[in-house]
């Protein structure tokens, strides 16, 4: 039923009720209030607290304007022995005159600390005269989440009418969810607990529903996040059902590349290389995450599978968010390939016209059998001849729709290439599965042997020069230093003026070092030749800009300075830490950052300083600045829940999944209206 089928509701409401996603009577239902006022009942002046909201009444005792800072009305109004203040900046005569001692006053405000008592600051009032006294209201009273134009009293007369629709059609809004299932979880009917929330009893615990932890509330968050589940195991069961390749594989290159390794794979890499390696022999696409902190060595894992893809006869793709760090994949990869005579094609967005061309037809004929690139390789017009295995490292940048653009990669017959996507965010278990329902999961939880942890320190950027003194210290002992930039500003060109300036500074102070400079605006050449020479040693110091976030491996750097650390969230910083303590000797990391500290800033940096665990910092970032942004998928709009918090209600998720097995085994017919009801049109992909 369209919102237009509520008396009162027109087209004009309809446009601006579209803008926020409500479109339907049931979208009216869903669309709960963000919190409640309790004005059913007044409270006695004595026992409210610091914080409350409050309907009190009482006697006006005093009125006077004060002169102080700014001009201000005070009231004084009493019960009993007990006494309020009423403070009123913006006031008229009339309102003086009729705020006069001995009128009786019914007050809703929320209650705070005033210089001698408690007070209320712009407080709605009016009269009471005994005589036509004015009813309570009967129910909490819901404060909505609105859009311009739109009032709280005509969101209230709107739910109303919803609500009547829904008592009198209650087939309107079928509970999809079995019986068996609310009694075991204990939750509430869905007619029943969207009424609730729409309209508290007076008895309610504000506390709860401030929470989020009513069985109301708990009963749409679960049935919400059933319903993404099911909505990714669906894509999951899809792409499970399409033919892929099936890369056997014979071993013989693997092989060799184990055998010219430095070094023995960590049980952890050998467990996760055996689950892919098993994936990659069926008949159907490999949809597979592995995660692994910072340093634990997902690249040659993933360079196992693309050796197992190339003995089988089929090309690889390897795909990264930035195109230094597909620069630095490609280094890798050639590396370890080219003494196996295989050739690693390079394609990135500044690849155009001729260039470009050569690598397209040689990826069409099959002639190039590993690439390397950015985005760049999801273009239309990039075919294979026949790609067996897409890997897309740093998995946190890339959504759902385009895990699913790689789909109609897989060249010749309609094979869907393999793909394995890694990522260096480790989350909890439990929200992974949910999060990624779509994909199966490894995890390389151990680190190679030998690391230090990097020993890390909070210093305010007033003490500047000895943080230099440290990087010639730590140049003069034969080490490498990182020295980077951060700026608020989102605009790239200031954030590279910054390296440029900074490196220029350090240049100066610095006369005997030889710095580099990376930042995004330089030519992939120059950037390639300031990394290779950081590489190898001819480069000492290497101011840089963030890009250098992900990826970059240079182990005998072993400081690092970031600049304004208090800028950067906790994920970033640990990313960015995490280029040093890749070689033997102990690393240290200087966050410098300028004074005054927020709360939450100063939280981060004392995470950072404290624990090197990516999984700790992981679960601290999640509790401070909640998973969509963790997850990178706050922009992408997936995730995105109505009512649901992954934080919140990470308890649930178990037995979510649980729930979701079962009624995918016994009541398959509700799984579509279910995906229908919380994700809508969002499903497309589903279809794609
Ligand atoms: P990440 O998981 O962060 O992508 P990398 O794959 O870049 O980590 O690996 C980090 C460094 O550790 C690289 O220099 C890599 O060669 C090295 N490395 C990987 N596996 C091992 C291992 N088992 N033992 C020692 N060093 C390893
Ligand atoms: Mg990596």
């Amino acid at each position: 039923m369209p919102v237009t089928a509520l008396k009162g509701v027109g087209a004009r409401n309809a446009e601006r009720l579209a803008k926020i996603g409500v479109q339907t009577v049931q979208d009216v239902l869903f669309h709960l209030p963000f919190r409640y006022q309790d004005r059913t009942r007044i409270t006695p002046m004595y026992a409210l607290r610091l914080g409350d909201q409050a309907v009190v009444e009482g006697v006006v005792e005093m009125s006077e304007i004060r002169f102080g800072r700014r001009r201000s009305l005070l009231v004084v109004l009493a019960e009993g022995n007990a006494s309020l203040t009423l403070r009123f900046f913006h006031f008229s005569a009339a309102q003086k005159a009729g705020l006069a001692p001995g009128v009786r006053l019914r007050c809703f405000g929320e209650v705070r600390n005033g210089p001698k008592s408690l007070e209320m600051v712009h407080p709605e009032y009016h009269r009471v005269d005994g005589e036509n006294e004015q009813d309570m209201e009967e129910s909490l009273t819901p404060i909505y989440p609105t859009t311009e134009g739109m009032h709280q009293l005509s969101w209230r007369g709107m739910t109303d009418k919803a609500l009547v629709v829904l008592a009198e059609h209650p087939q309107g809004l079928p509970d999809l969810l079995p019986e068996a299932l609310l009694r075991s979880q204990r939750l509430p009917e869905l007619a029943a607990a969207v009424r609730y929330l729409h309209r508290p009893p007076p008895d309610a615990s504000l506390d709860e529903l401030a929470e989020g932890r009513h069985p109301a509330q708990r009963r749409l968050a679960f049935e919400e996040l059933l319903a993404h589940q099911l909505s990714l195991r669906e894509l999951r069961r899809l792409h499970k059902g399409t033919p892929a390749r099936a890369l056997a594989g014979g071993g013989d290159l693997r092989q060799r590349l184990m055998a010219s390794l430095p070094f023995k794979l960590t049980a952890a890499q050998l467990r996760v290389a055996g689950e892919i390696g098993e994936d990659l022999r069926r008949k159907h696409p490999m949809m597979r995450l592995v995660q692994g902190d910072v340093g634990s060595g997902k690249t040659v894992v993933s360079a196992l599978a693309v050796l197992q893809a190339l003995e089988s006869k089929c090309q690889a793709a390897l795909m990264a968010p930035t195109e230094l760090l597909a620069e630095q994949h490609l280094r890798s990869f050639r590396g370890w390939l080219e003494p196996l005579d295989l050739e690693v094609a390079w394609l990135t967005g500044r690849h155009k016209g001729k260039a470009r061309q050569q690598i397209l037809e040689s990826l069409a004929t099959g002639e190039t059998r590993l690439v390397v690139g950015t985005h760049a390789l999801l273009q239309e017009d990039v075919v294979f001849s026949a790609l067996g295995l897409v890997i897309v490292d740093e998995q946190h940048r890339f959504g759902v729709h385009q895990r699913m653009a790689l789909r109609g990669k897989g060249g010749s017959g309609d094979f869907v290439p393999h793909q394995l996507i890694m990522t260096a965010t480790p989350i909890p278990r439990s929200l992974a599965m949910t999060a990624y329902a779509d994909l199966d999961l490894s995890v390389i939880d151990e680190l190679p042997p030998g690391r230090l942890p990097v020993s890390t320190v909070a210093i305010p950027d007033s003490r500047r020069e000895e943080v230099i003194e440290r990087v010639r210290a730590a140049c003069q002992e034969q080490r490498q230093a990182y020295w980077v930039c951060t700026l608020i500003e989102e605009s790239e060109a200031l954030q590279c003026q910054a390296a440029e300036d900074t490196a220029l500074q350090l240049a100066e102070a610095l006369p005997d070092l030889r710095i580099g400079l990376v930042h995004g605006r330089l030519k992939a050449a120059e950037k390639e030749s300031m990394m290779d020479g950081f590489k190898r040693g001819e480069i000492e110091l290497l101011v840089s800009t963030t890009v250098i976030e992900v990826g970059v491996d240079v182990p005998n750097a072993s400081l690092m300075i970031i600049e304004n650390p208090e800028r950067l969230g906790l994920a970033q910083l640990h990313q960015l830490r995490g280029r040093v303590g890749r070689g033997a000797t102990e690393s240290h990391c200087v966050l410098m950052y300028h004074p005054p500290l927020t709360g939450k800033a100063r939280e981060r940096l004392a995470v950072m300083r404290h624990t090197g665990d990516g999984f700790v910092i992981a679960r601290k970032d999640l509790e401070l600045r909640g998973p969509g942004e963790v997850l990178g998928t706050r922009q992408t709009g997936e995730m995105q829940f109505r009512i649901a918090d992954l934080v919140r209600d990470q308890g649930m998720l178990d037995d979510i999944r649980q729930a979701a097995d079962q009624l995918l085994k016994n009541n398959p017919d509700r799984v579509e209206p279910l995906i229908r009801r919380w994700i809508g049109e969002k499903t497309q992909y589903i279809n794609a």
